[in-house]
């Protein structure tokens, strides 16, 4: 965290060559008061690692036959993402009991069958037109040609039971009057695995107008610990947090810095970086249309990609602090005073 945080100061001044425009970035720093931090904890600690891994035990089961996109165990797996919703009272966007934007067979690759993207909606109580979407993908690999199931635990099985952990914490918030003041959309998005095609698809139809759409936290494995920080479990990547809005970046480390206290990673964030991930996820399809995002990311493991990746090894605690993180940050974007701006049209730094 440190070291990136120098960088990006040398960067600042480096392009800038402005105190003024370091004065510009302070006083973005200290415009950011975190909203209604009485309640903040209260409802972020009803994410919990026992109902986490409740529900990933049975998201990443035999039953869903690796939740290939389009095929049988993905249907039966959005089916019950649905179900969950539904008896959460936790309604879609659609206003009815269906939770499905169909993403049609051709705009996948060739042999898949048309899928769905899942969408649940806690409606904004002042300005419900203002969207912050939380999104991870619920699509893996399938079976493998010898029959071996891809669970898909980590990736993205962690993501999905965050997203509706997340949800049921911000309709728990919203049945005792805290609801937040903007909308905010749980998206599950289909084959993410076969080149990011379900987020696509929704970012070239999507069902609230971009225009409006605040910021995109993507989540793509979070239950996991990487060779590089064996010794230290405490940690998260962070991607493209400070590309398009530096606001973004700030509140992102002003929530972690008061309530969790987590290492935020930011090695992969740099555009150098050999991994590319800032556009190998879901997220990438709203930062290309200018929407500001952060990637949630725990790093590659052993298991990544492989039959192993089972719920048995995932770090419940952990999953649970992360969670709790995202949640924390999508609050204060869906309940702070102002609306999240990119930089270009922020006051602030204009
Ligand atoms: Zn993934």
């Amino acid at each position: 965290m440190k070291s990136f945080f120098i960088l990006s100061i040398i960067a600042l001044v480096g392009t800038c060559a402005s105190p003024k425009y370091t004065a510009k970035i302070q006083n973005l720093k200290d415009s950011i008061k975190i909203a209604d931090s009485s309640n903040i904890m209260t409802y972020a600690n009803t994410i919990t690692a026992r109902e986490l891994s409740i529900l990933l035990f049975q998201f990443a089961s035999k039953e869903f036959e690796g939740r290939k996109a389009g095929e049988a165990g993905e249907k039966k797996a959005a089916q019950f993402i649905k179900a969950y919703y539904q008896k959460e009272g936790i309604p879609s966007p659609f206003g009815t009991s269906n939770y499905s934007q169909q993403v049609p067979a051709e705009f996948l690759s060739k042999n898949y069958s048309t899928s769905e993207n899942l969408l649940a909606f806690i409606e904004g109580s002042t300005n419900p037109e203002e969207i912050v979407i939380i999104s991870a993908h619920m699509d893996h690999l399938g079976i493998s040609n010898n029959g071996a199931i891809y669970y898909g635990a980590d990736d993205d099985g962690s993501g999905t039971v965050a997203l509706m952990e997340m949800a049921q914490a911000f309709n728990q918030a919203k049945k005792d009057g805290h609801g937040p003041k903007r909308s905010i959309v749980f998206l599950h998005f289909t084959a993410e695995e076969i080149g990011k095609r379900g987020s696509e698809y929704y970012a070239s139809h999507p069902v609230f107008p971009l225009k409006n759409t605040l910021v995109d936290l993507n989540i793509d494995m979070i239950g996991r610990v990487d060779n590089l920080h064996k010794n230290n479990d405490n940690y998260i990547y962070l991607i493209g947090s400070d590309k398009l809005s530096k606001e973004l970046h700030f509140i992102s480390e002003k929530i972690n810095n008061s309530f969790f206290k987590i290492d935020l990673d930011y090695r992969y964030n740099t555009e150098q970086e050999k991994n590319r991930y800032y556009t190998r996820s879901d997220h990438y399809n709203f930062a290309s249309k200018d929407i500001p995002v952060i990637f949630y990311f725990n790093g590659e493991h052993e298991d990544y990609h492989q039959p192993t990746d089972t719920p048995d090894k995932i770090n419940y605690n952990l999953l649970e602090k992360r969670t709790k993180l995202i949640f924390a940050t999508a609050w204060q974007i869906a309940n702070q005073e102002h609306r999240l701006e990119i930089d270009k049209k922020n006051d602030i730094l204009n």
